[in-house]
């Protein structure tokens, strides 16, 4: 049995979205049902939806950084109860037995994790993202969003918090410790916070000084243009870590000189074609080039609950979902402050 629920779609990789109907499964065993409140856009939405990344499957329901409300759960849930505040991020499944799932890293499930949409899920049926007014979701894949946090700037937390939380523990945000962040976007302006809050001394590398006020209002200590080409003379041998948020192809032997020795340049944007890159930048001063991908689910739960404990959301601009085309449009053009979150009841 399935239960008829409202959504934005869009038909092809041509066409814009439009208003649709769409099926949601009834809760199985483990299963909770969602009442989505709020649904972040990413930049990957519409790299998926145009087709950017390969075929897609379509009709399709973007959205994966979805928070909303628990409105009924399966018979054998435990971590839930109807009227909790919940969150959905980019993957609502994996085969939860392989190396990877064991050791709490679903998003690298070595059979492929399931992604929130655009994806077949374990049952065959295709899946469908948080531009919807409901979502049912294994509650194993369900985070908790604490009280403290409003759930509105908690949606971006489920894709940009985690893309950009991950490296930054990993790698050594701390008190002591330099990180640079390139790019003020929807990942970089939660880099930004984040690092903060972790303690570490913080620098934006931006193409311009344009969003500066807003960087340093965000917890940045410096700001430094990288058009500019004395930013690299004075910065040279500055961070122990880089993160970079931009997809734009970047002179990466130029980035790897402003790291000290042993430090990282850990990548969460990617530009489309191959870098190439003369490994004697790497060499010299012991240096990582590195990538992350979003982070477990464990590890999603901790960045929720250092988020609230430290006050931290995301900067955003409440949509009706009327305006997703026009939305696509301006993250397309960098022009959001600093990320669209669709109210999920305009739909
Ligand atoms: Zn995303
Ligand atoms: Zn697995």
């Amino acid at each position: 049995m399935t239960t008829t629920v409202a959504a934005y779609a869009a038909p092809s990789s041509k066409a814009p979205l439009e208003r649709t109907t769409i099926e949601r499964r009834d809760v199985r065993e483990h299963d909770v049902l969602i009442d989505i409140k709020f649904a972040g856009i990413c930049h990957s939405d519409i790299h998926q939806a145009r087709e950017g990344w390969g075929e897609a499957i379509f009709p399709m329901v973007p959205g994966h950084e979805i928070a909303g409300v628990v409105e009924a759960v399966g018979s054998g849930v435990t971590k839930f109860k109807v009227g909790d505040r919940v969150g959905v991020g980019c993957m609502v499944d994996s085969c939860r037995e392989c190396e990877n799932c064991l050791a709490g890293n679903e998003q690298h499930c070595l059979r492929g994790n399931v992604g929130t949409y655009n994806a077949v899920g374990h049952d065959g049926e295709p899946t469908y993202g948080g531009y919807s007014q409901k979502v049912v979701v294994d509650e194993a894949f369900t985070l908790r969003i604490p009280d403290g946090l409003s759930l509105d700037v908690a949606a971006p937390l489920l894709c940009a918090g985690i893309t950009t939380y991950s490296p930054l523990k990993r790698w050594g945000a701390a008190p002591g410790r330099k990180v640079a962040v390139i790019g003020l976007g929807g990942l970089g302006h939660m880099a930004v916070k984040l690092a903060h809050a972790m303690g570490a001394e913080v620098t934006v590398l931006s193409q311009s000084l344009r969003k500066k006020d807003d960087g340093l209002k965000l917890g940045a200590d410096h700001y430094y243009a990288t058009s500019d080409e004395q930013t690299f003379k004075d910065l040279a041998g500055s961070f122990d870590v880089i993160l970079s948020t931009v997809s734009a192809p970047l002179n990466f032997g130029a980035y790897l000189s402003l790291l000290k020795t042993n430090g990282a340049l850990v990548n969460v944007g990617a530009p489309e074609e191959p870098i190439s890159l003369n490994l004697f930048s790497l060499i010299g001063g012991n240096k990582v080039l590195a990538g992350s991908a979003i982070g477990g689910i464990a590890e999603t739960q901790e960045m929720l609950d250092f988020c609230a404990e430290h006050n931290l959301g995301a900067e955003i601009e409440l949509i009706e979902a009327s305006q997703i085309n026009e939305a696509y449009e301006r993250v397309i053009n960098s022009d959001v402050r600093y990320r669209f979150v669709i109210d999920t009841a305009t739909i």
